[in-house]
């Protein structure tokens, strides 16, 4: 069986880069589309939910900034047209699984750092988004820094 649309979930930091290799290589040999995406959380999550205050202006620029990341990085891997990048504002679980429904796709990647202890306990965005996932989930195993 054969893969027919990949969604990456990029965290849009250096570590990507091993993430997205993999899914370039899985796509060509699947033949397959390529389309990435990146959650921008709200920042009320980081807060814990209650923050007496408007976030609004920040949260833009957020979203702003992370478009032109967003942007660099399908210049840097220039088989990204705009149809296969998606930038979009939420719970990175809920939105991976979103998109990967609505655009019919039949694998996700997302990095995983091979947490363990207490540190997995904490959770990790591979253990979310493999729980309920709408289709194959491929953790790319990510170093830890020397
Ligand atoms: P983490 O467990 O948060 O260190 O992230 C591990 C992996 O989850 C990353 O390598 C990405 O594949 C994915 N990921 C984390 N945060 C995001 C995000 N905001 N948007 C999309 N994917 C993400």
């Amino acid at each position: 069986m054969s893969y027919t649309h990949i969604l990456v979930a990029v965290d849009l930091t250096e570590e990507c880069d091993p993430v997205m290799t993999r899914a370039q290589v899985l796509a060509r040999n699947n033949q397959a589309k390529l389309s990435v995406v990146h959650v921008v959380e709200p920042m009320a999550m980081a807060f814990g939910g209650d923050v007496p205050m408007d976030l609004s202006m920040l949260q833009q620029q957020q979203f702003d900034q992370a478009r032109e990341r967003l942007d660099a990085f399908a210049v840097k891997y220039n088989e990204l047209a705009a149809d296969q990048r998606h930038l979009t504002y939420g719970q990175p679980r809920q939105e991976i699984h979103r998109l990967a429904e609505e655009q019919g796709c039949d694998l996700i990647i997302v990095g995983s750092h091979g947490r363990h202890g207490l540190a997995l306990l904490l959770g990790s965005t591979a253990n979310d988004v493999l729980h309920g996932a709408p289709c194959d989930v491929l953790a790319v195993r990510l170093k830890k820094p020397e």
